[in-house]
């Protein structure tokens, strides 16, 4: 996004990625449809990346949603607004997307040079691997978080940078461990459908998944940075589990006070209940037998250990701090992406603070180069 700003305004622009084919995160997350924005009222939208709003807010009110959803428009790749407000190309994948817009920077003069790694610098020149010297007026960073890693954005450019410069890289949007009975291991791979899990105050409904780890899917990730944030100062996090919200707890209880009869606990539990086989194992792995069956349904207490780690996340936190883009921007070096220190929960805020943030470090980077007269941009 910044490559083409900056050659729409005259610049020669060189990308340098170090893997074989650019773009392979962007591509990985056109498997999942491709949520690239959100629909919202741009405040709601904002209030999403909680302490980063206030350096985020100008990049995404510079090229906001809307201006992203015009920007796909031109690339021939119209999008649609789903029915949870999540915005999408309506190709639900990004291939096409990224064919449009690769060409489109190739005719504006764009060279891409992959199989080239960012090492860091040495005095003000650039060091790759393997070794170029491009005479850069302006540079701008944008090599992604730590997650993934085999999609190329491995965090390793860290080692190129003053140690001051960095918040630790913490996984976000990730799935927790769970220690579970090998009981409870034979559910892994299980669908939780329609569950609400709260966590801090906040209660998200969603589908989640027991994995041999633990847990993971949508509300997982929206209460991760919380539940995260808990389990390293206290060692231990206990989400909560309502197994169906549908229900009132009196309406729960009136549906279990009828006569069991010769029905095992199971059984009854599935059919008075109306809970899935996997739900009630995890009532049973979770709470044992209580005495009060409809609040433990309610408010299962699930004990979460630990992250399931960077490389299984969706995206990072940490990164490069925003605090010292100012003082990189006096040399000529801006930086976009994932690789800054801000995080969000899925829902299309990930792809558009890249794309606001991409979009504002070519227009910078265009503006110094400007007001550089004697720097010849190459
Ligand atoms: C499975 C999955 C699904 C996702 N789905 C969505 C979604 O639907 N919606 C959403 O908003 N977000 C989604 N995301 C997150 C989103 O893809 C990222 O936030 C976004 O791609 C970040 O863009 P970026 O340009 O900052 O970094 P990246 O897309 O990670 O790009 C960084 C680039 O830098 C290159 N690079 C790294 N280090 C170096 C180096 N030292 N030298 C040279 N090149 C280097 C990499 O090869 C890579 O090409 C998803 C992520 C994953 C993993």
């Amino acid at each position: 996004m910044a490559a083409e700003r900056l050659a729409l305004g005259g610049v020669s622009v060189t990308i340098f990625d170090h893997m074989p084919s650019p773009a392979r995160k962007l591509l990985m997350a056109g498997v999942g449809g491709l949520n690239l924005t959100h629909n919202e009222p741009l405040e709601t939208f904002l209030s999403r990346y909680g302490e980063a709003r206030r350096a985020l807010e100008p990049a995404i009110t510079a090229f906001p949603p809307a201006a992203l959803r015009e920007w796909c428009d031109g690339l021939g790749q119209p999008t649609f607004v789903g029915s949870s407000g999540r915005v999408f190309p309506k190709a639900m994948k990004a291939s096409p997307l990224l064919r449009a817009w690769l060409r489109r920077l190739d005719g504006l003069g764009v060279q891409l040079r992959l199989r080239h790694r960012w090492l860091g610098w040495e005095g003000d020149a650039l060091v790759f691997d393997p070794a170029v010297e491009p005479q850069a007026g302006a540079v701008v960073l944008a090599m992604g978080g730590a997650s993934w890693p085999r999609l190329g954005s491995d965090g390793a450019w860290s080692g190129g940078m003053a140690p001051s410069l960095l918040a630790p890289f913490l996984p976000a949007n990730c799935g927790f461990i769970a220690p579970w009975s090998p009981y409870m291991l034979r559910h892994a791979g299980t669908p939780l459908k329609r569950i609400t899990l709260s966590f801090a105050g906040r209660t998200v409904p969603g589908d989640a998944t027991l994995t041999d780890a633990g847990i993971e899917g949508g509300p997982v990730y929206a209460l991760s940075a919380a539940m995260r944030d808990t389990i390293a100062s206290d060692g231990v996090a206990t989400a909560m589990l309502d197994l169906r919200p549908d229900l009132s707890l009196e309406d729960l209880r009136q549906r279990l006070a009828v006569p069991r009869r010769a029905q095992s606990l199971s059984t009854f539990l599935r059919k008075a209940g109306g809970l899935s086989p996997v739900s009630v194992a995890l009532l049973r792995e979770c709470a044992g037998t209580p005495e009060n069956v409809a609040a433990a349904i309610k408010a299962l207490p699930v004990r979460l250990t630990g992250t399931t780690g960077l490389a299984r996340a969706i995206s990072t936190a940490g990164g490069l701090r925003l605090g010292a883009l100012h003082g990189l921007a006096e040399r000529g070096v801006f930086a976009a992406g994932e690789m800054l220190d801000w995080e969000a929960p899925t829902g299309g805020y990930l792809l558009q603070a890249a794309f606001s943030t991409g979009y504002a470090a070519g227009e910078s980077a265009l503006a110094w180069l400007q007001g550089n007269p004697a720097t010849s941009p190459d």
